[in-house]
């Protein structure tokens, strides 16, 4: 089996919903991860990522983040 080595990270000191999207509060990363992997219960919530393993660190999501809040983390 072939595990992804990378995997996006939300930095929630950074996520603030209602700043990059102050009119629906929806997180424009989630749209952006073709893989559905990011979820937001609510908008004006945080995302979470809902697996590490899944994702493959392709790093749609950061370009997405208009706050800067998600960054890719490298396994070993
Ligand atoms: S890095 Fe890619 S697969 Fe992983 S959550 Fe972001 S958009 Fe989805
Ligand atoms: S786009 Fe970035 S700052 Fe905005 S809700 Fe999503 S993760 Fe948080």
């Amino acid at each position: 089996m072939v595990h992804n080595n990378k995997w996006s990270i939300i930095d929630f000191e950074k996520c603030i919903p209602f700043i990059c999207d102050p009119i629906s509060g929806e997180c424009s990363a989630v749209r952006a991860c073709s893989k559905e992997l990011l979820i937001q219960e609510e908008p004006g919530e945080m995302p979470m990522l809902l697996s590490q393993a899944f994702c493959v660190g392709c790093g749609k999501c950061v370009a997405a983040c208009n706050l800067q809040a998600i960054y890719i983390e490298r396994g070993i």
